[in-house]
């Protein structure tokens, strides 16, 4: 897989898509992305940036703004289940969220500014690691290479099936939601299945444990905002007849597109946990992994890109979903500037996100780069 060259995007696109690693693992993809901008001499290139983070740097004579934007390296720990000639070489893995045509979209900006730099500040475009688990943005931050980088505007798109494509969702405020994985583990003590009052089974606890995080929502005091609690997973025990189970597991997922209101639900998991354990005699520990904030879009980065797409006559739509209940590790990013996350209608009837039969749409491409292009031309580059 020699020469990475950005001009044809969606063969680029294609040769990402058969690359796919999942998050923290992106390898052989960074170092394909760092292959394709190295061709192009930015002014800087960083690699290695919190993992497997990669950062091309082009900077103009004058000074002026930083502005950056931002794609992301990893696949999914999902099988492949399309026959088509750039499947995915990865058993198990595959770009079904479409971050290979982010990738190739950030590349084609990438050709577009070495061709014609900034006139005044520069142009950061960063392809972060582990999106999906929600690591790789934190991990990028506690990177002081990329702390220097210092963007006052910050911009990330993402594919959305399910509208129209080529349309531009934006949103000013809450765009997308912040998540937690909760996993709560309890501990009692086993015994014979005939004798169960000779253990501590978590067996109660669970049921009603179960039904008081579902219920967790319920309790908050604004009912404008959005809390939802999803149970993910549970096991209690061993799957033998003989035994009293001795301890459990309840894995949920909490949601909200407010942060206080994240903090409640996150808080209201723990009471909950420690309250069943209490009543049923159980040890009980609560801890939260894959910690997403809520996406937040500042107004004025939000005007910059209506503008954009005004220019380049693209249709701008507020999307109905308000905000999106799926969460992105962007959020942790566009706390750096002035930030916005842009969705890009990937097609009404396109395969969902996630789902085995998803590839992505490469209709989007040259949308994607022409919309990032003029965007870099409002804030950076001084009028033609
Ligand atoms: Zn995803
Ligand atoms: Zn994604």
């Amino acid at each position: 897989m020699a020469n990475p060259r950005p001009s044809d995007l969606s063969d680029l696109r294609r040769r990402l898509h058969a690359l796919a690693e999942v998050s923290g693992r992106e390898e052989t993809t960074a170092a394909f992305v760092a292959e394709a901008l190295a061709s192009l001499q930015p002014d800087e290139l960083l690699t290695g940036l919190g993992g497997h983070g990669v950062a091309a740097v082009f900077s103009g004579p004058g000074s002026g703004p930083t502005v950056m934007l931002r794609a992301e390296l990893d696949a999914l720990p999902i099988p492949e289940t399309l026959d088509i000639d750039h499947a995915s070489f990865s058993p198990g893995v595959a770009h079904k969220c479409g971050h290979d045509g982010h990738m190739a979209i950030l590349l084609g900006t990438a050709e577009r500014l070495a061709a014609r730099p900034p006139a005044c500040g520069r142009c950061v475009l960063v392809f972060q690691p582990a999106e999906e688990t929600g690591q790789g943005a934190a991990a990028l931050l506690a990177d002081p290479r990329f702390g220097a980088l210092k963007p006052d505007w910050i911009f990330a798109l993402h594919n959305l099936p399910g509208h129209p494509e080529g349309a531009i969702l934006l949103r000013e405020g809450a765009f997308a939601a912040g998540s937690a994985g909760v996993t709560i583990r309890l501990t009692g003590r086993t015994s014979h299945a005939a004798y169960p009052e000779q253990g501590r089974s978590p067996d109660r606890a669970v049921a009603r444990l179960i039904l008081d995080l579902i219920n967790l929502p319920d309790r908050q005091r604004d009912p404008g905002r959005l809390a939802l609690v999803t149970i993910v997973h549970t096991r209690i025990g061993e799957r033998s007849f003989g035994i009293t189970p001795g301890e459990a597991e309840v894995l949920a997922t909490v949601r909200s597109d407010d942060d206080e209101v994240m903090a409640e639900l996150m808080e209201g998991a723990k009471l909950a946990a420690s309250a069943a354990a209490a009543d049923h005699g159980l040890a009980c520990s609560v801890s939260f992994s894959e910690e997403f904030p809520v996406t937040w879009n500042d107004p004025a980065a939000v005007r910059i890109v209506a503008r954009a797409a005004g220019d380049l006559g693209l249709p701008v739509i507020e999307p109905r979903e308000s905000p999106f209940r799926w969460s992105e590790d962007f959020g942790h990013l566009a706390a750096l500037g002035r930030g916005a996350m842009i969705g890009l209608g990937a097609g009404e009837e396109h395969p969902v996100l996630h789902a085995p039969d998803f590839d992505f749409n490469d209709a989007l491409l040259p949308v994607g780069v022409g919309l990032l292009e003029e965007i870099i031309q409002e804030l950076i580059r001084p009028p033609r």
